[in-house]
């Protein structure tokens, strides 16, 4: 493996929330039928583009609902501009 590969992986490195994230360990109440696929998608693949990661990172984990779903970008972004306002 090159260099460059190597920093390409490092980029899609799990997600540092994993041990703590209530969707990546299942403890949500109503998980999406789609779980594994956004698991691996999302918190082993580019966590940058995950909802939960978003609305973590920008506003703090009490902003994080139960229902917000990594692939819920748009809701995450919009929380982020009505609470940055
Ligand atoms: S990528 Fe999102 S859902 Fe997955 S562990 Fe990180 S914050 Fe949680």
């Amino acid at each position: 493996m090159t260099s460059e590969n190597c920093t390409l992986w490092s980029n899609m490195a799990d997600c540092a929330r994993l041990s703590g994230c209530p969707f990546f360990q299942d403890t949500l109440s109503n998980m999406p039928s789609m779980s594994e696929s956004y698991k691996r998608k999302y918190c082993r693949g580019d966590h940058t583009a995950c909802a939960r990661y978003l609305v973590l990172d920008a506003l703090g984990s009490q902003h994080v609902s139960g229902d917000l779903f990594p692939n819920m970008e748009e809701r995450a972004r919009a929380l982020i501009a009505a609470n940055e306002r």
